[in-house]
């Protein structure tokens, strides 16, 4: 049962006119599902719902068709079409007596309106703002506009209602809603009674609030999200100034959601920051408003979160990643299983699903955005098929996850780790800087494992086709995983490329197996996820002399899209770390390496007493594939089935391990689909000619 420390998260709070069953508040966030999987991210919401969360969130709604963030997918409330597919998100959120809230954003300097073709309206005639430096201008809008604005406001909040929702978020953080840009000077740099002093850059938030609660009011709650601190220097929205725009509004909406200036820093990867790392710029903000309050920090203990209560920091606790990484995390801590919950490892992953305008997935949690298209549920299996007993050959991601799902489903499992230690890829990258949190991988699932009667892990274990043959399991699932080439083979060279005899040159797998070069170092990063720059950084921590060569115009490039590029960028420069963008490198020589102009192809030469080199990584398949050649001995020895997943079949993130072994467990002893699709989508439905 549940431990009585953890009560004060189950209290019921007041907001506006309504009432959360506890304080546990699913914040908006981005899914990269949106309006084009409706279904989807309903169904998704619908989980949080069971999982026992007391508010739940859409992400950012465009709430008007002159401001919309294309590329990005998000959700859209244009016109009264789109209200059926918003009211299936609401109805999902209500199920376990959650408040469905709706964040309404217009995204004024943020929103480039590619897909609307209309000129984008803001406070000031400005550039628009985005990760894409779109060339796009806003223009200012006039009085007039403004009051069109307000009264979009209204129409939206009147069909929010109709949809459903019980709350509404108005959106001013991130540098993305219009809110901010009316309070911050660096982007409301107006003469009129909306500019100048701070209480005339609140007068468009007072104005709106009260047209909308004058509209939706009685039964709806108002919620104002805005940023903690613009961190752009003097002219942004400061925390001071935050402070002051609260004090001088005290009571204006039902509940003060409060996040960081950026996107970056608010959604901070582990690398980067800590649980519960914007407290500082939260204390004290409390007693400013008679107003409840929530704030994000990535919280996955219920210590710091009931901390965050008892202090009078936070009223409700804010959580985005943690919700995905476990949707069921209040019902655990409800339920005292607090050894159940699993943690968000603070990766970033799910984000590149929006980035990349794709659809989310998470590292920790494989079913996350596919609990409509899969029909996966979070913490149900589907029953076990015809078969009784699996061998999981290696305990990396790929593995411990098969592991797990098997066992859930009915399955004996063995899992044989040819190494001392369980965890694969995960257990060596924990130990680099900054990824420590990452272990909870591997942490999360040993646990769980350890507590089921149908599983054994055999550790110094490595295994052959021929001891395979001997062992008798129905199911063979081979998750080998995958090693670092030293060949250099990646995107610059598709074949090996040319190195000297007697030169050094190291793999990620040598530096994470504790062999660090001396010396002036190249590292040559043609992988463009974190593996480069993490490894640059752990060299220029003992001493190294380290050049990072990329032929990317970015260090870490892909790390745009986890948000923590910039901070990769300035914690290298800071370390001393030489970076060399646009250049690759042609060859490598005992005392020297070769690079050449990504554009041009000219040459420079750098010294380099060893090349640490980052290119690509090939799977160990070659069990999987000795097996094969024995296929014919199969039937003898038991063996039904033989399949090859995670990094051992094709080397991807670890998110892509955890994925392909859930997977594999859903499937095992499944109906054969043929040539169908493996998932559920939902097709725009032809308007009439
Ligand atoms: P993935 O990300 O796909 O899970 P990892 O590289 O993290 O891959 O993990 C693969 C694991 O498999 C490693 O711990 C490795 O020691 C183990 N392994 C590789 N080959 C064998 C083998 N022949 N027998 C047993 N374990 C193996
Ligand atoms: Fe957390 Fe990573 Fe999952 Fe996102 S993808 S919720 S950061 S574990």
């Amino acid at each position: 049962m549940r431990d009585p420390r953890y009560d004060i998260l189950f209290e019921p709070v007041k907001i506006g006119p309504l009432t959360a069953k506890n304080r546990f508040y699913q914040v908006p966030h981005c899914n990269g599902g949106g309006y084009r999987d409706p279904s989807a991210a309903a169904e998704m919401r619908g989980i949080k719902a069971e999982g026992g969360w007391g508010v739940i969130f859409t992400e950012q709604c465009e709430m008007h068709h002159t401001s919309e963030i294309t590329p990005f997918i998000e959700l859209r409330l244009w016109e009264d079409k789109d209200i059926p597919q918003l009211r299936r998100m609401s109805e999902k959120m209500k199920t376990h007596g959650a408040l469905a809230g709706i964040q309404l954003a217009y995204s004024g300097i943020n929103g480039p309106n590619l897909y609307t073709k209309e000129v984008p309206l803001a406070p000031s005639a400005l550039p628009i703002r985005t990760f894409t430096n779109d060339p796009v201008q806003a223009r200012a809008m006039s009085k007039s506009e403004i009051r069109d604005l307000r009264r979009w406001f209204v129409n939206a909040a009147k069909r929010s209602k109709e949809a459903g929702f019980d709350l509404i978020c108005l959106y001013g953080a991130h540098g993305f809603g219009i809110f901010q840009h009316f309070l911050s000077r660096a982007t409301n740099q107006r003469s009129d009674e909306y500019g100048g002093s701070l209480e005339n850059r609140s007068r468009f938030a007072r104005e709106v609030v009260a047209d909308m609660r004058d509209a939706v009011g009685d039964t709806m709650a108002l919620t104002m999200r805005v940023s903690l601190d613009e961190t752009i220097g003097e002219l942004g929205f400061s925390n001071a100034e935050l402070r002051d725009f609260i004090e001088m509004n005290r009571d204006l909406p039902d509940l003060w959601d409060l996040a960081q200036g950026t996107w970056e820093d608010c959604s901070g990867p582990s690398r980067f920051k800590d649980e519960a790392a914007q407290e500082t710029l939260v204390r004290g903000i409390h007693e400013l408003s008679d107003k409840p309050i929530v704030g994000v920090g990535r919280f996955t203990s219920p210590d710091v979160m009931a901390k965050m209560v008892k202090s009078g920091t936070l009223d409700l606790i804010g959580c985005a990643r943690p919700s995905i990484a476990d949707p069921f995390l209040p019902k655990k801590i409800e339920e005292g299983r607090i050894e159940d919950i699993r943690e968000c490892i603070g990766c970033n992953i799910c984000i590149t699903g929006d980035m990349t305008m794709s659809i989310s997935r998470c590292t920790q949690n494989p079913t996350f955005m596919e609990e409509w298209r899969k029909g996966w549920h979070p913490e149900k299996m589907n029953p076990k098929g015809a078969s009784q007993s699996v061998l999981v050959v290696g305990s990396g991601p790929a593995g411990l996850e098969a592991a797990w799902a098997l066992c859930r489903r009915g399955y004996d499992v063995a899992i044989a780790e040819a190494g001392t230690e369980i965890g694969g890829r995960v257990t060596r990258e924990r130990k680099l800087p900054g990824l420590s949190a990452w272990g909870r991988v591997v942490d999360y699932r040993d646990y769980q494992l350890s507590q089921r009667p149908n599983v054994e892990i055999y550790r110094d274990s490595e295994l052959d086709a021929e001891s395979l043959l001997e062992f008798g399991f129905e199911n063979i699932a081979i998750a080998t995983g995958a090693s670092w080439r030293r060949d250099g083979v990646s995107r610059q060279h598709v074949v090996p490329m040319p190195i000297a005899e007697g030169a050094r040159v190291y793999t990620p797998d040598d530096l994470m197996g504790g062999t660090i070069p001396e010396g002036k170092i190249v590292l040559f990063d043609d992988d463009h996820y974190y593996m480069g720059g993490v490894l640059a950084e752990l060299l220029a921590s003992r001493g190294a002399d380290v050049t990072l060569i990329t032929p990317s115009a970015y260090v870490s490039d892909w790390t745009n899209n986890t948000l923590e590029q910039a901070v990769i960028h300035a914690r290298l420069v800071e370390m001393g770390v030489e970076i060399v963008l646009n250049r690759g490198v042609t060859e490598i020589a005992a005392d020297h390496v070769l690079s050449n102009c990504v554009y041009t192809g000219r040459t420079t030469r750098y010294d380099a007493d060893a090349v640490v080199m980052v290119a690509s990584r090939q799977g160990r398949d070659g069990l999987y594939h000795d097996l094969l050649a024995r296929e014919s001995d199969w039937a003898d020895a038991g063996i039904k089935s033989v399949r090859l997943f995670g990094d051992a079949e094709a080397p991807g993130p670890i998110a892509w391990a955890t994925y392909a072994g859930h997977r594999y467990a859903r499937e095992l002893d499944g109906e054969d689909i043929g040539d169908a699709l493996p998932f559920r989508r939902e097709i725009t439905e032809l308007a009439a000619e």
